[in-house]
């Protein structure tokens, strides 16, 4: 399946996404990544604050139908929200990423992950909205209000029972889940040398259950 990254024309951290996407399109997964640079989205990523509405307008305008596609912007979505899910639009944010460990393109493969299942079946809002539910239990789908959050989460690397019934339930077939899950083994990978740090910062429940299963059970 062809997937569209889409980021702004000045977009400054382009090598790190030429990089993700490199990598996504090297592990041998169902997913084709394309970047590629949007003047109309240049404007919008320059804002202090950024309305994902006025993303989806922009992309609206310029594509007749929208495909699978991921906006990535690297100034902050309002509210402050991490992604947004818009019916087959992934919309992320790389603010400030730079800053923590492990790589910007570690974390840009994490977020690729986490969009893929719900734009490769177009999930509905509505449904979409029933994942935004969801305790932080290591699953793509948490609600991920921080970053040590969000490095838990690509510590754990994991897809819930829940959202598999519900990702199955809106179509979305087996093998783009193995797929994903091979995204998310990769990024647990490179998540190895941050555990140490990671569990200093994860609720000590989370940290035991980790540490004699691999996994949360939190689920
Ligand atoms: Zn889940």
């Amino acid at each position: 399946m062809n997937i569209l990254v889409l980021v702004s024309e000045t977009f400054k951290n382009m090598s790190d996404v030429e990089q993700a996407v490199k990598t996504v399109n090297g592990l041998g997964t169902a997913f084709k990544l394309s970047a590629v640079g949007l003047p109309s989205l240049t404007h919008v990523d320059n804002k202090t604050w950024i309305r994902p509405p006025e993303i989806v307008e922009k992309i609206r305008n310029t594509y007749e139908k929208i495909v699978p596609t991921f906006v990535i912007v690297e100034n902050r979505l309002k509210e402050d929200m991490f992604s947004v899910y818009k019916p087959s639009l992934y919309i992320f944010t790389t603010t400030d990423w730079k800053k923590y460990s492990p790589s910007l393109t570690t974390y840009l493969i994490y977020m690729f992950a986490c969009g893929l299942p719900s734009v490769a079946c177009g999930l509905p809002e509505r449904s979409s909205d029933s994942l935004d539910n969801h305790p932080d239990i290591g699953c793509i789908s948490d609600y991920c209000g921080d970053k040590s959050n969000i490095m838990y989460s690509m510590m754990i690397g994991d897809i819930c029972p829940h959202c598999r019934d519900l990702f199955a339930n809106n179509g979305l077939e087996a093998h783009y889940l193995d797929s994903t899950e091979k995204l998310l083994n990769y990024v647990k990978k490179e998540m190895i040398p941050y555990r140490q740090r990671i569990k200093q910062i994860a609720p000590a429940e989370r940290v035991n259950d980790f540490e004699t299963t691999g996994r949360s059970n939190l689920v």
